[in-house]
């Protein structure tokens, strides 16, 4: 059997993170990595969850086996954070703790299989990485809707008119905030288009939260969502404590599932459980616990993710007036406005391979690089490079 082993192309931002380790030049920056690191080049694990995880320690609570839909609080929890206290919406929400939001999506991506096999997806192009992948495992179609055009705004009339070939049943993969790769978000005009637009067509959309709180403030970044939440019938989210909590290696996330009414989400649980306990059972339990204990009082917390953001959009501002002092192509500007953690660079695959060559800086070929990634000490030489790659 292992001859036949179908062999998989290496993936290239594991072989672009491999050739970073081995490259020993000094003041080499890696900005392929998806984390958020501070200004010693550490992704820290926040006080909230130090003090959490302390008593949780001091509680020991048993490791016995817990349910197949996760932590009850932590669900409970989760559904506030996306879309608000808002009992007409909880009602009609089931949550589902899930193994990341990795996990969640797959999840999602198996219900809808199963009740609709020949459902389409439909993505955004740029997009993450990891959607085909994830949404195709149980079969269904892949689509891609265009996000922008070349001055790196989000252009509206594109994206729906590519999604006028979607059918009624159809998903619709929305980037909740900080659209990864891109930055580039939905404005809240645009949101009430494409929400209008899913519910005139009965498209079901699916919103992947990853970064709540990087983009705007984790209030601001859950509205678009919460007015496609109040305007359709049925949505799916997929959401991940693995940044806004640092939670990265704890796998956590929650998949919800919002129906018309209470009875419409009747058989979403049943369904999940089944389509876990094939999978992996239950979800682990230890950082899901964390996040229970935290979002019972936030208020820490949100500072801290409060200043995770702010030093993102410092950096974003410091490369944007470091580019402006070298009189850099213009184009770079999109680096201001953009959300979240990801920006893509105007650059193509060869800049970017020269920036690796030549300046040890690690992009991806696509020109995504991950801002949060950068010490401020790094903005200088990091522009310097941007704007040497990209003369002619
Ligand atoms: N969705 C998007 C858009 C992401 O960028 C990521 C992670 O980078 C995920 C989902 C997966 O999150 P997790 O690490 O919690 O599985």
């Amino acid at each position: 059997m292992l001859d036949r082993l179908p062999q998989p192309g290496s993936d290239p931002l594991w072989s672009l993170i491999s050739a970073f380790r081995a490259d020993p030049r000094p003041g080499r920056m890696d900005l392929v990595v998806g984390v958020y690191r501070d200004e010693s080049g550490e992704t820290p694990v926040p006080e909230a969850v130090r003090r959490a995880e302390a008593r949780l320690a001091q509680a020991a609570p048993s490791k016995a086996y817990r349910a197949l839909s996760g932590n009850a609080a932590f669900n409970a929890g989760m559904v506030r954070l996306l879309l608000g206290d808002v009992p007409a919406r909880l009602a009609r929400t089931h949550a589902m703790q899930s193994v990341g939001g990795t996990g969640a999506l797959r999840l999602l991506a198996e219900m809808i299989a199963a009740a609709r096999p020949d459902a389409t997806v439909w993505s955004s192009d740029p997009g993450y990485i990891n959607h085909r992948p994830l949404m195709t495992a149980p079969g269904l179609r892949f689509e891609t809707y265009r996000l922008r055009e070349d001055d790196r705004a989000l252009d509206l009339d594109a994206m729906l008119d590519d999604l006028k070939a979607a059918v009624p049943g159809d998903v619709v993969l929305l980037h909740g905030c900080c659209h990864n790769p891109s930055g580039i978000d939905l404005s809240e005009p645009q949101w009430a288009e494409v929400s209008a637009f899913c519910a005139a067509r009965g498209l079901i959309p699916l919103v992947d939260m990853a970064y709540q709180g990087f983009g705007d403030g984790m209030e601001a970044d859950a509205a678009g969502l919460r007015r496609v939440v109040d305007e359709n019938p049925t949505v799916l989210i997929a959401a991940s404590c693995s940044k806004n909590m640092g939670l990265y290696c704890e796998r956590t996330g929650a998949a919800l599932v919002v129906g018309e009414s209470p009875a419409a989400i009747a058989p979403v649980g049943p369904l999940l459980e089944r389509i876990a306990r094939a999978s992996y059972s239950m979800p682990p339990e230890h950082g899901a616990a964390i996040a229970a204990e935290i979002l019972v009082a936030p208020e820490s917390w949100l500072r801290e993710v409060d200043a995770m953001r702010a030093r993102v959009n410092g950096l974003r501002s410091a490369l944007g007036d470091a580019l402006e002092a070298e009189g850099a192509d213009p184009a770079f500007a999109g680096l201001r406005r953009q959300k979240g953690m990801f920006s893509l660079l105007p650059l193509g695959p060869e800049e970017m391979r020269r920036l690796r060559e030549e300046f040890a800086i690690y992009g991806t070929d696509t020109g995504r690089i991950n801002v949060a990634g950068l010490r401020h000490e790094q903005i200088a030489p990091l522009a310097r490079a941007l704007h040497a790659v990209s003369r002619i």
